[in-house]
């Protein structure tokens, strides 16, 4: 069975509307994707779906195909997908736009930063599908440009991202305004238990569907590695690491702006072709970037985790997170922008020293194993000087919790030792429970 594609099924099989289908196939699409052979015909069928499926495994044609399919003209303000980037919006706004060029339906972006008199005057002209950011969305219905009154299917992509506290209630205040009845289509890469629960309350009835099972939560296409680094030669490292691998197009993830910045200065200086991306950028220069990233003119892209999540361009090579991200799920959207629809593609992690516990938490969550990789000539530069001063006083700090640790042991009660070392007949006792796995946070399979 092909991973990500189901190649026993064709566009052409699922009873779809002829105009539809020509723009399907005209996009280059032949089989569906497993989650589109999947939620396609449930979705036609008026369900509410809650689905799954690993990045760039078409999630967006996934439910922007059935709503094509089931919206007519006089749908107007008919679909409305929520997404969590402008970015996003844009893209997926894109997608569904060219997919039903022939439908005679219309799809237009809202998103913040964008004049609000640009995109007035496109909804003026009623369009059937609208794809937003959240804030944009309720103040285009609140402008009375965006009536709720009419939408027949109400989507979220990302819906983790969406339904996680930054937007969770705007989710809440514009899904509660739909007063008729509706269907709702939800999918993101990640979805956990918490998040099934807050979605399953918009939801009647729905249809629970994965495609991911519980071997890994990344495509087995991206080839993961780590490569340990001191903080102050995480740079170096970097450059070493495009002259090696030579990237098509590389995606650099860094926790900061303003380490966003720093970066993409230091691979100027050294003649590399680096643009930045963070949410600090006026929203003209986003788009400037994304555009010139589209068109393949950029070789390094620095970014921040506004791009971790959906973006969809050709021929992104590589991903380096040159920060450990802290949250493991994000891990999993960052490299999911190379490797999407069969491609290959390489992802690098910088872990410093203290970061183990981090990278663990990664395996666990993803249930892949990430190798340990770096280069025999790299050559790690001394700590300058306030890093080394930093360590030092890390080093005596720990050295003193784990003195006083030993102390707390020593001063343990016999008795409650005596209790334990009879459930421990080898004669072990643990004196401390083991760290709580991250397993189980994350629904990987399905009945
Ligand atoms: P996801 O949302 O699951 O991460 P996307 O919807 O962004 O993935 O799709 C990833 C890429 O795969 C896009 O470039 C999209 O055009 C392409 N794609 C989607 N479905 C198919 C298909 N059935 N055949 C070929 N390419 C596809
Ligand atoms: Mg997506």
């Amino acid at each position: 069975m092909h991973e990500i594609f189901d190649t026993d099924t064709t566009f052409a099989s699922l009873d779809l509307k002829p105009e539809l289908l020509k723009g399907i196939t005209e996009a280059g699409f032949e089989h569906p994707t497993h989650v589109q052979a999947k939620l396609i015909p449930q979705a036609i069928e008026g369900r509410d779906i809650l689905g799954q499926s690993k990045t760039g495994t078409g999630k967006t044609a996934a439910f922007g195909i059935p709503v094509l399919h089931l919206l007519e003209k006089q749908d107007q303000f008919g679909a409305l997908v929520l997404v969590p980037t402008r970015e996003l919006a844009v893209q997926v706004a894109r997608e569904i736009d060219v997919l039903g060029q022939y439908t005679g339906l219309r799809t237009v972006p809202v998103y913040g930063g964008q004049k609000i008199t640009i995109q007035a005057k496109k909804l003026e002209r009623k369009p059937q599908i609208i794809v937003g950011t959240p804030g944009r969305v309720m103040d285009m219905n609140q402008r009375g440009l965006l009536p709720y009154k009419h939408l027949k299917v109400a989507m979220l992509d990302e819906v983790d991202r969406m339904l996680d506290i930054g937007f969770r209630e705007d989710i809440r205040r514009i899904l509660g305004s739909i007063k008729q009845a509706h269907q709702t289509i939800f999918v993101s890469a990640t979805i956990s238990p918490e998040i099934e629960k807050l979605a399953k309350q918009y939801m009647k009835n729905a249809v629970d569907l994965s495609t991911v099972e519980a071997k890994s939560l990344t495509v087995s296409q991206v080839h993961q590695r780590f490569m340990p680094v001191q903080p102050w030669d995480k740079r170096g490292l970097l450059k070493m690491v495009i002259d090696r691998e030579k990237p098509g197009l590389m995606l650099v993830f860094c926790r900061t702006k303003a380490t966003v910045d720093k970066v993409t200065e230091y691979l100027g200086r050294k003649n590399i072709d680096a643009r930045s991306l963070h949410a600090d950028m006026p929203q003209n220069k986003r788009d400037r970037v994304m555009e010139k990233l589209r068109e393949g003119k950029v070789h390094v892209l620095v970014a921040s985790d506004l791009a971790a999540r959906g973006i969809d361009v050709k021929g992104i090579s590589h991903v380096v997170n040159y920060d450990v991200p802290d949250d493991p799920e994000v891990y999993v959207h960052r490299i999911g922008r190379t490797a999407r629809a069969g491609c290959d593609g390489q992802a690098i992690m910088f872990v410093t020293p203290e970061q183990g516990a981090l990278v663990d938490g990664i395996m666990a969550l993803t249930n892949v194993e990430i190798h340990e990789d770096g280069y025999d000539d790299f050559k790690p530069s001394p700590p300058p000087e306030k890093d080394r001063r930093r360590q030092e006083a890390q080093a005596k700090a720990k050295a003193e919790e784990v003195e006083s640790k030993s102390r707390q042991v020593n001063a343990l009660p016999d008795k409650s030792a005596a209790a334990d070392a009879s459930k421990f007949p080898g004669g072990i006792v643990p004196t401390a429970l083991p760290r709580k796995g991250m397993g189980g946070r994350l629904r990987t399979r399905r009945s």
